[in-house]
């Protein structure tokens, strides 16, 4: 990697979001890279069958829909790297992430790093992940064939993959801490149809005991106050997931829970950042919801470089003018005659009702606006003013 190497667009986070965003963006031949911090897919990848998304109507397993994703990312062009972001700084135009491999250099941002499940924070929970405690099931489920295990939590996670584990458990304990589940109905149908499956209620995991591996669990029943011990071999842990955020604390704006807040074209409090998919604050976290949003996200940042490109290219040296007009008013069109009569090199035209990023980046209140800059450098502005002023402005100032 070249330190100095700007790219276009670098994407964070390689799951549904960053991998629909990378498709567009690269389909839109926008320089597009993916930073991916452990494996291409995100949560998507430990999913074992997608049973709603459309276009597969027997469901789709989620390690099959990366690879046909990444694939498609790969085939328009998009790269993909690994590297784990530490910091993001943000220099006028350029965003530069700060990672393990060092910094990556970008005009536009999209991210899309996910969340991750909520731990337990319960006595043995850290010291036996991998020895008996797992927060993925399609990883780890195999390793329990024949043995009895415990899921925890109540939402579509625990219910989905306590029924998956039922493929290789003998008996799988759903604890749940209230008397009933938050998972949708169809995936409660068939847990209650799952005769491997027993439901403890209104109960807490309160510790996870062994001595080289998980041997059992102490659960706290919430309604009796009594606790006791259950002998299983595995502790499927699904109570929730955090956003993938904290890095981007103090530089984009969050919501309460930390998910990142943008608008409807998926703008963060940042220009030029973008955020898709889990990680932002959404009512919907779906595998075709982070798809949706990855898609509007690379509309809209291939919008935000293009307009940096031309700014760029054609305000940043010399003596620049800039006329910004709106095309529905007889004012507009009137300026748009004028300034074709007039063929002054370094007068720039725009139409702001069509280009309202432009006007916004521009601080354009009322049209017709006009903006000087010189070295890239605004030192002139003034909104609502009239084609006759703008004349006399541009002979004033020897422009024409
Ligand atoms: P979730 O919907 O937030 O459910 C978390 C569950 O864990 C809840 O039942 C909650 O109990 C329980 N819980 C939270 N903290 C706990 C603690 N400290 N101790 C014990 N239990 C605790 O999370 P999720 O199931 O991981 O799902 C995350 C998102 O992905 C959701 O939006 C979900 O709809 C989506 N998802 C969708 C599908 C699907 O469509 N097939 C599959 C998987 C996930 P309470 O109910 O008492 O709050």
């Amino acid at each position: 990697m070249s330190e100095e190497k700007v790219y276009d667009l670098i994407i964070v986070g390689g799951g549904p979001a960053g991998l629909s965003a990378a498709i567009y963006a690269s389909r839109a031949k926008l320089d597009t890279l993916v930073l991916e911090k452990n494996f291409v897919g995100g949560q998507m990848a430990n999913t074992d069958i997608i049973e709603n998304y459309p276009g597969f109507p027997d469901g789709v397993s989620g390690s099959d829909l990366v690879s046909r994703m990444e694939e498609q990312a790969e085939k328009f062009g998009a790269e993909i790297d690994f590297a784990d972001i530490e910091g993001l700084e943000v220099d006028g135009g350029v965003k530069r992430l700060k990672t393990s491999e060092g910094d990556y250099l970008s005009r536009a941002l999209i991210i899309a790093t996910g969340t991750e499940q909520r731990k337990l924070g319960v006595k043995g929970e850290a010291e036996f992940t991998g020895r008996g405690v797992s927060y993925c099931a399609v990883c780890d489920g195999a390793f329990y064939t024949g043995k009895i295990i415990a899921v925890v939590g109540g939402g579509n996670s625990a219910v989905e993959e306590a029924v998956y584990l039922t493929n290789f458990a003998s008996k799988v304990y759903l604890i749940h801490r209230r008397d009933s589940l938050r998972a949708e109905r169809l995936l409660q149908e068939r847990l209650f149809a799952n005769e491997k499956i027993e439901v403890i209620w209104n109960s807490i995991v309160t510790e996870i005991k062994g001595d080289k591996f998980v041997e059992a669990v102490s659960i706290k029943n919430l309604l009796t106050g009594e606790v006791k011990d259950v002998a299983v071999s595995g502790v499927f842990v699904y109570v929730g997931v955090v956003p993938n955020s904290q890095v981007f604390k103090g530089v984009l704006e969050l919501d309460e829970w930390g998910y990142i807040k943008t608008n409807e074209e998926m703008e963060t409090s940042i220009d030029g950042i973008f955020a898709a998919g889990d990680v932002r604050a959404s009512v919907l976290k779906q595998v075709i919801t982070a798809a949706a949003e990855g898609a509007i996200a690379a509309t809209f940042a291939e919008k935000y470089v293009r307009e940096q490109v031309y700014f760029d290219q054609n305000i940043s040296s010399g003596r620049k003018v800039v006329v910004v007009y709106s095309s529905i008013t007889d004012e507009g069109r009137e300026i748009v005659k004028c300034m074709s009569e007039l063929e002054a090199s370094n007068v720039i035209a725009i139409d702001g009702y069509k280009n309202s990023r432009i006007s916004r980046k521009l601080g354009v209140e009322k049209f017709p606006a006009v903006r000087i800059f010189d070295n890239g450098k605004e030192v002139y502005s003034n909104d609502g003013i009239s084609v006759h002023e703008i004349v006399n402005l541009l002979k004033e100032r020897g422009i024409i």
